[in-house]
């Protein structure tokens, strides 16, 4: 077992570095929050007092923070002082591919091994040890994050080169913002036309208008499997993250010169719906917002 460093005990790292801790591995846990720290000890790891002091000496160091300029800021002001060129620097972070494309090339600049792998799963994946990992980064990389990756996760793909992780998880998640609304515009228009809402998702879920947005996470209430629509669209995924994800892909988009009309829709209503104090809820809660009367 090894010794690794964790960066970021949120809501989402705290269950992958106790994962680490649960697997035999030393986890070194640094946050800047107390309440953090206390968690990730009780789960089994060391709290210490830095991100540097995370980093050395570990084999292995994972960063799960909130944006880019976390990420470009632990790195550079941090790991690059004190990883060891045997670690292998993985940051699982949801950033844009530009820093992570950056932040890795600074690393080999230093002598260090940098791969992204953000991930798809939210916090229940996370404490479970179910998340999907879309790693960027040389073939050599991925060999050596893989055995870490696989403590916290179902699957580990490798996407490509380095940033190629997060253009994986940016154009995912474009797909599934866009088939959300056009999934809850879909069951809003069937419910004015008459349509019962069990019915449709019988033949939507074996017809060509199928998606995950209906089979694994249908927004409506009583059909398909259990969804946040059972809980009021509490839980689940925020819509405040499916928005942090598709401005990550509409920059993307206008850096690569790339037309993205439904991306960019998907954007503006998932923003409108943000900004009139919906963020919190589960991202398929902007159904209310299409005339849902159900
Ligand atoms: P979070 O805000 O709960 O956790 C981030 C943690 O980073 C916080 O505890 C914060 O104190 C810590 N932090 C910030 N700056 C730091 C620094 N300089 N040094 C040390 N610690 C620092 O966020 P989260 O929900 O855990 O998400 C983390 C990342 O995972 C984000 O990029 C997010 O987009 C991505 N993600 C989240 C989900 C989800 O469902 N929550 C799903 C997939 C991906």
């Amino acid at each position: 077992m090894a010794r690794v460093g964790f960066i970021g005990l949120g809501n989402m790292g705290g269950g992958m570095a106790a994962n680490l801790a649960k697997n035999g591995h030393d986890v070194r846990a640094f946050d800047l929050s107390e309440e953090a720290l206390a968690k990730a000890k009780a789960a089994g790891c060391l709290p210490v007092a830095s991100a540097a002091e995370a980093a050395d000496g570990a084999e292995a160091i994972v960063t799960m923070l909130p944006a880019g300029k976390h990420v470009e800021q632990v790195y550079t002001e941090s790991l690059f002082g004190s990883a060891s060129p045997s670690a292998i620097l993985i940051d699982c972070s949801t950033i844009d591919v530009a820093t992570a494309k950056r932040v890795a090339e600074a690393a080999a600049a230093k002598g260090l091994t940098a791969v992204d792998a953000p991930v798809s799963g939210g916090i229940a994946a996370a404490n479970a040890g179910t998340l999907t990992f879309m790693v960027g980064g040389s073939a050599e990389a991925f060999a050596r994050a893989e055995p870490f990756l696989s403590n916290m996760g179902k699957a580990v793909i490798h996407a490509g080169i380095s940033g190629a992780g997060q253009a994986a998880k940016i154009c995912n998640n474009m797909i599934l913002g866009a088939t959300m609304v056009a999934t809850c515009e879909a069951f809003v228009l069937a419910e004015k036309l008459g349509l019962d809402a069990q019915a449709f998702y019988d033949i939507a879920s074996v017809s060509s208008g199928q998606s995950w947005s209906i089979t694994s996470y249908c927004p409506i209430r009583g059909v398909g499997p259990q969804s946040p629509a059972d809980n009021d669209y509490q839980g689940g995924f925020a819509a405040a993250l499916m928005l942090k994800d598709l401005r990550l892909a509409m920059e993307a988009a206008e850096q690569s010169g790339t037309q993205t009309p439904m991306g960019a829709k998907a954007r503006e209503l998932y923003e409108a719906f943000a900004d009139a104090g919906h963020g919190g809820q589960d991202f398929s809660g902007i159904i209310r917002t299409l005339g849902q009367r159900t």
